[in-house]
């Protein structure tokens, strides 16, 4: 099996097969991102996706669950997708789940058709990056989508039938835009119920835009106590009955975890706990 570049997965994918069906993020202009940036985006031929899965299915045919990596595996044509997904369903018996990353631009650009079409040919589950609720830091962070973009893409997927799991960024509207970020945010999730949410803490890369802008003060990241204080008013506004929350991602300075809304003042005390004896995770525990 070879894998070209960065490959990132959810970590609750850590034991899927990962299939890398396109390399890099054809997007790839997120300030903040630096998965993919040194590397240009790339459909992999099919002939050469099946190759590599003929090689691992002779050792591993048991797999359970696949991941189709890299950035956004949806942007690929739907023919495409069900021609891979037909020879997951003849070629790895046992599998239970097929999920990918997918931006909302993608779902958009697909008939609900051809979403039925993937979803009954075996594609269960789509990671989302929703990153912030505020349309103003989606445009300051050049993420190309809008609120309303989330809100489409998401009524699409639950017409469908997909589990959506959503990331949200702590910290990504910096210290000015600390409330709106949470607020927005919350409002979001609430409009949109996930089945699961995944709260990161912001990080600076050095390869990044927005570093630079970090850099050259023009973009000011909050510490450790005020990126709290923004999870916990995210919380405090958040209304997603059901939703599975997490923020126990490397990134984070408390490791959290409950089911939305039954949860939340339980989640709640954990933040002011930690705020109070300020046992967040050390720096040198936060790198990926
Ligand atoms: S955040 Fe997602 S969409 Fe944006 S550049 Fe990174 S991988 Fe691409």
């Amino acid at each position: 099996m070879k894998y070209y570049g960065n490959v990132f997965r959810p970590p609750s994918e850590a034991r899927s097969l990962i299939i890398q069906a396109t390399i890099g993020c054809a997007h790839n202009d997120c300030t903040f991102c630096y998965m993919y940036k040194d590397e240009p985006f790339i459909v992999r031929k099919f002939e050469d996706i099946v190759a590599d899965l003929e090689e691992i299915r002779e050792y591993f045919p048991r797999f359970e669950r696949i991941f189709i990596a890299d950035g956004d595996a949806l942007v690929l044509k739907t023919e495409d997708l069900l021609k891979l997904l037909q020879y997951i369903k003849d070629n790895f018996p046992n599998v239970k789940r097929v999920s990918a990353y997918a931006t909302a631009g993608d779902i958009n650009r697909k008939s609900i058709e051809e979403l039925k079409q993937l979803y009954d040919m075996g594609l269960e589950m789509l990671y989302i990056g929703f990153e912030s609720g505020d349309d103003e830091i989606l445009k300051e962070i050049k993420k190309g989508l809008t609120v309303d973009d989330y809100t489409k893409a998401m009524d699409k997927c639950k017409d469908v039938g997909f589990k959506t799991s959503i990331t949200i960024i702590v910290g990504l509207g910096g210290r000015e835009k600390w409330e709106q970020n949470a607020i927005n945010t919350a409002k979001l999730i609430t409009a949109t119920k996930p089945d699961y949410v995944s709260y990161l803490t912001m990080r600076l890369y050095q390869n990044t835009p927005l570093y630079r802008d970090y850099k050259e003060g023009k973009f000011e990241m909050p510490n450790a106590e005020e990126l709290l204080v923004e999870m916990r008013l995210f919380l405090e506004n958040v209304d997603s009955e059901g939703t599975i929350f997490r923020s126990n991602h490397a990134s984070n300075y408390v490791s959290l975890g409950g089911t939305l809304n039954k949860d939340r003042e339980m989640l709640i005390r954990q933040i002011d706990e930690t705020l109070k004896n300020k046992n967040f995770r050390p720096e040198v525990l936060r790198g990926f």
